[in-house]
């Protein structure tokens, strides 16, 4: 069900050290209905390790896929609306610098329920691909076409012949959670035309070095992101970065575009970016001990914070169930001891437990009727949106406990 990762995933070098573990612990997105809260659940270690000779960070253990993807619950239509405001920049912004015709096609790896390309349907031929069976029917019923399957080099064969070849392939928030780059790259070479742009976001791991988001790791993502390994992966495969940008989603997400070796102006921002990262150690593995220190440190924290406010007789529930949301709270070997339920307006998540500590989920509104003192905020990407959502709670003399990039109870 799990193998334990002994090859860097895109040097294949064996220096692999680790500077984090966080415990065994249940995949971050298996929220249980309540016939499942008879069953044991599946944990799994939750480690993570630095490649010494090309810097990647990436898990000690990668589990089945299917385990992890068959049956996601995670609709991307279903975030607040600045997401879906950043997709129809993204997919403008990609429009215009490099979709010439209507004709020119557009795939999406993780296309999940379609958000991204919906913003690019009446400029390109699009068509996702995502493994989740749920999803990807969802998908389809809305009319964006979307192969229920994982991206592989086949798989991408079978797609350049059927539809020709892609002048933009994206990701978001999905390359990180593959494990084979190498069958990823060959399938992305079959598939992307010799002067298209492969272009990819995801969390960028200098945030957890800036503000601890140490909560992004979880057994979805494989790995970390940082741009200098990945220029590394990319030459492999006769591939060059040509920019990257950052975005305040998920924290902080680059978006990093690439395409085959001398068909793109490598832009400035591709130096820019491997010097800063340089300038902060990430290159050495030390900065990854200090940094696993520090998560100690904010556990510790938490931790003391919540254990006495529970003494003097408080209420407390979290705020937000995201899937990072269950890396907290099963690091923190916190669940209905501590924690009175967990407030998402997420359907799918509604009358739902978390995984692990088995928190009931309920919506805001139901909340309302029975509010705690204090809300552990999970979901602290969307902290401007709750505090604002919960302006009442916090007037009656409610607070909220913000764990990200410190302590805080406000
Ligand atoms: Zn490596």
């Amino acid at each position: 069900m799990y193998k334990t990762h002994d090859k860097c995933r895109i040097c294949r070098g064996k220096n692999l050290k680790q500077f984090l573990d966080l415990g065994a612990m249940p995949p971050a997105n298996s929220f249980l209905k309540e016939k499942d809260l008879a069953e044991k659940e599946l944990k799994f270690p939750l480690r993570v390790l630095f490649c010494e000779d090309c810097g990647l960070s990436q898990l000690g253990e990668v589990v089945d896929p299917d385990i992890l993807f068959k049956n996601y619950v995670y609709l991307s239509s279903g975030m607040p609306k600045k997401f879906s405001d950043h997709f129809k920049d993204y997919a403008d912004e990609m429009v215009g610098r490099f979709i010439k015709s209507k004709e020119d096609l557009v795939v999406e790896i993780g296309s999940n329920d379609g958000i991204l390309l919906s913003a690019f349907k009446n400029s390109a031929r699009i068509l996702g691909v995502d493994p989740a069976e749920n999803i990807a029917k969802i998908a389809n019923e809305k009319g964006i076409e979307t192969i229920a399957d994982y991206f592989s080099e086949k798989l991408a064969g079978g797609i350049a012949g059927k539809y020709g070849r892609a002048k933009i392939i994206a990701g978001n928030n999905v390359i990180m959670h593959i494990n084979d780059y190498d069958d990823l790259f060959k399938g992305i070479k079959a598939l992307l035309a010799d002067d298209g742009v492969f272009v990819f976001e995801a969390p960028y791991m200098r945030d957890m070095f800036d503000n601890f988001a140490f909560d992004t790791v979880y057994h979805e993502h494989l790995s970390y992101l940082t741009a200098r390994p990945f220029t590394k992966l990319f030459s492999r495969f006769g591939m060059e970065i040509f920019d990257i940008k950052e975005f305040p989603v998920h924290g902080v997400s680059l978006r990093i575009c690439a395409g085959n070796i001398g068909k793109h102006q490598i832009l400035p921002s591709v130096a820019e970016y491997l010097k800063s990262e340089k300038d902060m150690g990430l290159d050495k593995f030390e900065a990854y001990l200090e940094l696993a220190e520090k998560i100690s440190v904010i556990k510790k924290n938490v931790l003391s914070a919540i254990v006495d406010l529970k003494k003097n007789g408080k209420n407390i529930a979290v705020y937000g169930a995201p899937a990072k949301g269950n890396t907290l709270l099963n690091y923190l070997g916190a669940g209905r001891d501590i924690f009175d339920y967990a407030v998402d307006d997420l359907p799918s998540k509604i009358g739902s437990y978390t995984p692990g500590t088995r928190i009931p989920v309920i919506s805001s509104e139901k909340a309302r009727k029975n509010p705690p003192d204090y809300y552990l905020l999970l979901a602290w990407n969307y902290k401007d949106v709750i505090l604002e959502k919960e302006k009442e709670f916090r007037q009656k003399g409610g607070k909220f406990i913000i764990f990200i990039p410190e302590l805080e109870i406000i």
